[in-house]
């Protein structure tokens, strides 16, 4: 059914390329699990896209220099090791920028980040892997306080993460290192002086690796409120990206940028209705 859904919008394709011809895409990954299946997609990218890096994006709106045609930029959260392992392999290949949005607290560790841990013990008592979805969602809900509370109740997840020096040599590679927080938490949730804290750890980080990338932002979950974005612009965001799944305006606001949820190894017909912008239409014509 799925697979029938997705061949059918991509037979309107060209349509949604055409009518968002020009506007800035922005592709939301998180993992890379496969290699191959990721490089068919970042082919298909090249054929179809202008592929930018942030660097082109802060040109933009410091000095306005004009995106290329069809511009699209690659963008991954939460800093998994595939994406060192599997992601930058390809796209060093085809000599392509990107953008990684790290969680600065779990750098050099070998520890999950909280939701991963609340999956973890939910499913080893039995919870299927949508039930456990479902506790996850529910402490998206409550406040930060509350949550960081509850979160005594489920123990650190083992898992290595990225290290200083691998997020050197990424950087070296065309990946901009940008900034996801300290510890993830949903911002909306947060009391200002939580928020304020999460940031002022962030960039403790980046200026200990001498990185710029603190002041390119994601919003954790996409999670935005005014309060938030007030406080964003005190500590003097350049470029704020959202999780919504929805392709950029032509009059872009630099601490607005759409992105475009896909998954590196979602077969070709459904990431061409993503990217193409006929998948994104149609999740917002059903809300
Ligand atoms: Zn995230």
């Amino acid at each position: 059914m799925r697979g029938k859904v997705y061949s059918a919008l991509s037979s309107f394709h060209f349509f949604f390329k055409k009518k968002y011809a020009n506007r800035l895409r922005v592709l939301a990954y998180h993992t890379v699990p496969d290699e191959m299946a990721f490089e068919k997609q970042v082919i298909y990218l090249k054929s179809q896209y202008n592929i930018i890096s942030i660097e082109n994006l802060q040109l933009h709106f410091r000095k306005n220099m004009p995106l290329p045609k069809n511009p699209l930029l690659i963008t991954f959260d939460d800093g998994d090791v595939t994406v060192l392992k599997k992601g930058l392999p390809v796209l060093k290949k085809h000599s392509l920028s990107s953008c990684l949005f790290i969680i600065t607290g779990l750098i050099n560790t070998s520890k999950d980040v909280w939701i991963k841990r609340i999956e973890a013990k939910e499913m080893k008592e039995g919870k299927s892997y949508l039930q456990a979805r479902g506790v996850v969602k529910n402490f998206k809900q409550i406040s930060n306080l509350e949550r960081v509370g509850r979160m005594e109740e489920y123990p650190e997840v083992y898992k290595p993460q990225l290290t200083i020096e691998d997020l050197k040599e990424m950087s070296q590679s065309g990946m901009f290192i940008a900034n996801h927080t300290h510890s993830h938490p949903m911002l909306d949730k947060c009391t200002p002086e939580e928020i304020s804290e999460e940031l002022t750890q962030a960039k403790e980080v980046f200026d200990g690796l001498q990185l710029p990338g603190f002041y390119v932002f994601a919003y954790p979950n996409g999670n935005a409120d005014e309060q938030t974005t007030k406080i964003l612009k005190n500590f003097r965001m350049e470029l704020v990206f959202l999780f919504d799944h929805k392709i950029n305006k032509k009059n872009m606001d630099p601490l607005n940028i759409s992105r475009i949820r896909v998954d590196s190894d979602t077969e070709m017909t459904e990431f061409k209705a993503k990217v193409s912008g006929a998948h994104p239409f149609l999740f917002h014509l059903k809300k």
